[in-house]
C-alpha cells in the first residue's frame, strides 16, 4: 500500500484531517474546488457558543496548510477520474481549471483586482454582495492567488469571439480586431496573467482516501410561500453571516440588501426546509438552533434598540453548554422566541410581513419586519453522487456518504481505505467536524502504521532465519 493519502474538500473538515496525516510524517494529497481552501467556515462571523472570530481561529489552520512541506494542495481542482490497482491503491486525476494567472509569478499584490473595471455578483458573500472578475474569494484567501471568472471576462469573451468569427476579424479602420479590456495583465507587475491556459490534468498514487465535501444550504427558490429567494429582505443563515462578518460585504455593519439601512426589526424563523418530508428533508439540521440564537446575540450586540424574534419548532441544543447558550439569547439579549411555524411571508412597502402562530399561546402572530433570516436546511452537495461514484461509496436516501457502521464505525465507508468525515456524512457543527476528521485521520494513519508494523516483523523473521 502507498503511504499516502488523498482528501478531498478543504473545508475545516479536509484541512483537519489533513493536517493530523501531515504532521504525523506521511504526504497528504488536498483536493479544494474553490480558488482557496477554509470552506463554509471562511464565511462564518463568529462561532457558536463561545463567540470567537471565525477567521481568527481558521487562518492559521489554512496558513499550516498552505505552507505544510507534506501537503501537495490542488486548489480550483477536481477529481477527474479514479483508478484502482491490484494492490488496491488509487490512482487519481486530478483537473485543475484555467485560472488564466499562473500562480508561479504572481505574488498575490492584488493590483489586478483593483484594477479589473467589471464586477458581478459573489458567491461567496451569498448574493448581497460583489466582487471582480478577477478574483480571490477573500483578503485571507490560502491560497492568495487569483483567477479570472472567464464567463464574465471582457478579454476572454472578446477573444474567443473573434477567434470563433462571431465578430468580425477587422475592426472599422480595417486593423485586425482585438480583445476588449485586459487591464489585469496591463497592470500585473510579474506579468503573470496567461490567457492562452487551459485546464491542467495531473496524476496522483495515494493509498488512501478521506472525502469531506461538506455541505450545501436548502435553496429559497424551493420555498416560495418565504419568497421563494425573490424579496430582497429575506435572506439566508451563510447571507446573514456575510452581514455579520467585518471581512464582509458591509464590513460588519447590519444593513439590510435592499436600501442599506439598518434592520429594526428581524425575524429569525428555524427549520425553514428542514423536517419537511414533503420538500425531501425529513431530518432535523441539528446546527440552525444555535446558529440562529448566535446570529440574534450578534444582532443585539451591534443594533442596542432593535428587536429580534426567532420563530421555532423546538429548541435543539444538544451540546457542551449550548442550552446556556440559548438562555442567554433570551434572558440577557431580550431575544423574543415564539413556538410555532411561519406560514407566509409577503413584501409590503419596504416590510416583510411574517404571518404565523405561537402555539403556546395559541394566537396568530403578524410581525412587520425589516428583515428576515431564514434557517435553511443543511443539504448534501449536489455533486456527492458523481464523487461517491468514482469512490464506489453509497450514499443514504438524503444524498449524504453512509458509512460502513454508523454506530461504530461512523468516518468508514464501505469501499474499503476510502473514508469520510465532517457535514459530508450529515449536518454537524465544527467541534463535531474536527473530531470526525481527526477520527478519519487516526483510521488513516493506523492503516499505515499496520504496514509498517507487518513489514518491519516479516524483516525481522527473514533475519531471524538468516541467523
Ligand atoms: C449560517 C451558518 C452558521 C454556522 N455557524 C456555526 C457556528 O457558529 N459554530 C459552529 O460550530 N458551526 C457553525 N456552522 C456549521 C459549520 O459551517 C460546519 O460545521 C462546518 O463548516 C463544516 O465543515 P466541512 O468541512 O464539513 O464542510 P464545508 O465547509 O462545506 O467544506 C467542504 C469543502 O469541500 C469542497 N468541495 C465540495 N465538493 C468538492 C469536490 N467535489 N471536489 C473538491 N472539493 C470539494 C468545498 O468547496 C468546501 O471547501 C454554521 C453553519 C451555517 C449554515
Ligand atoms: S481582462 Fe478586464 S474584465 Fe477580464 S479580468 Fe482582466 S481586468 Fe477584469
Ligand atoms: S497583479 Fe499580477 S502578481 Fe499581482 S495578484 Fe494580480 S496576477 Fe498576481
Amino acid at each position: 500500500m502507498i503511504e499516502r493519502a488523498l482528501v478531498v474538500g478543504a473545508g475545516i473538515a479536509g484541512i483537519q484531517a489533513a493536517l493530523d496525516i501531515a504532521n504525523s510524517g506521511y504526504e497528504v494529497v488536498l483536493v479544494e474546488r474553490e480558488p482557496s481552501i477554509g470552506g463554509h467556515m471562511a464565511q462564518l462571523s463568529e462561532t457558536f457558543p463561545t463567540l470567537d472570530c471565525s477567521q481568527c481561529i481558521l487562518t492559521p489552520r489554512t496558513v499550516e496548510t498552505g505552507k505544510h512541506e507534506n501537503i501537495r494542495l490542488y486548489t480550483y481542482s477536481e477529481i477527474d477520474s479514479v483508478q484502482r490497482d491490484e494492490n488496491g491503491d488509487f490512482c487519481v486525476r486530478i483537473r485543475r481549471k484555467a485560472a488564466y494567472v499562473d500562480w508561479d509569478i504572481c505574488t498575490g499584490c492584488g493590483v489586478c483586482q483593483e484594477k479589473c473595471p467589471f464586477k458581478v455578483e459573489s458567491l461567496f458573500e451569498r448574493g448581497i454582495g460583489t466582487r471582480k472578475v478577477i478574483y480571490t474569494l477573500s483578503p485571507q484567501a490560502v491560497p492568495n492567488k487569483p483567477v479570472i471568472d472567464a464567463e464574465n471576462c471582457r478579454y476572454l469573451q472578446s477573444k474567443w469571439d473573434i477567434e470563433a468569427g462571431r465578430v468580425p476579424a477587422v475592426d472599422a479602420k480595417g486593423n485586425p480586431a482585438k480583445p476588449k479590456c485586459g487591464a489585469c495583465e496591463k497592470f500585473c507587475p510579474t506579468g503573470a496573467i496567461q490567457w492562452d491556459q487551459s485546464d491542467t490534468f495531473y496524476e496522483e498514487k495515494v493509498g488512501a482516501v478521506i472525502l469531506a465535501t461538506g455541505y450545501d444550504l436548502f435553496p429559497q427558490s424551493r420555498l416560495p410561500e418565504y419568497g421563494g429567494g425573490k424579496i430582497p429582505d429575506v435572506i439566508d443563515g451563510l447571507a446573514f453571516e456575510r452581514l455579520l462578518a467585518a471581512s464582509g460585504p458591509t464590513a460588519g455593519k447590519i444593513l439590510r440588501p435592499s436600501d442599506g439601512k439598518p434592520p429594526l426589526e428581524v425575524v429569525f424563523v428555524q427549520c425553514s426546509g428542514s423536517r419537511d418530508p414533503e420538500r425531501g428533508v425529513p431530518y432535523c439540521s441539528k446546527i440552525c438552533c444555535m446558529y440562529t440564537a448566535k446570529q440574534a446575540i450578534l444582532y443585539k450586540h451591534r443594533l442596542h434598540e432593535g428587536q429580534a424574534y426567532v420563530f421555532y419548532i423546538d429548541v435543539r441544543a444538544g451540546g457542551k453548554g449550548y442550552e446556556e447558550f440559548v438562555n442567554r439569547a433570551m434572558e440577557e439579549d431580550g431575544v423574543i422566541y415564539l413556538r410555532g411555524k411561519v406560514s407566509k411571508l409577503f413584501r409590503e412597502g419596504d416590510k416583510v410581513i411574517v404571518k404565523g402562530v405561537d402555539t403556546l399561546s395559541n394566537r396568530t402572530v403578524e410581525i412587520a419586519a425589516d428583515l428576515v433570516v431564514l434557517a435553511t436546511a443543511v443539504i448534501p452537495r449536489l455533486t456527492n453522487p458523481q464523487v461517491a461514484e468514482l469512490f464506489g461509496v453509497p450514499c443514504d436516501e438524503n444524498g449524504f456518504y453512509c458509512a460502513a457502521n454508523e454506530e461504530l464505525d461512523p468516518v468508514l465507508s464501505l469501499a474499503p481505505r476510502v473514508f469520510m468525515a465532517g457535514t459530508a456524512l450529515g449536518p454537524k457543527d465544527i467541534p463535531e467536524t474536527v473530531a470526525q476528521a481527526s477520527g478519519a485521520a487516526a483510521k488513516v494513519l493506523a492503516l499505515f502504521q499496520k504496514q509498517r508494523r507487518v513489514y518491519k516483523e516479516a524483516q525481522a523473521a527473514l533475519e531471524a532465519v538468516g541467523d
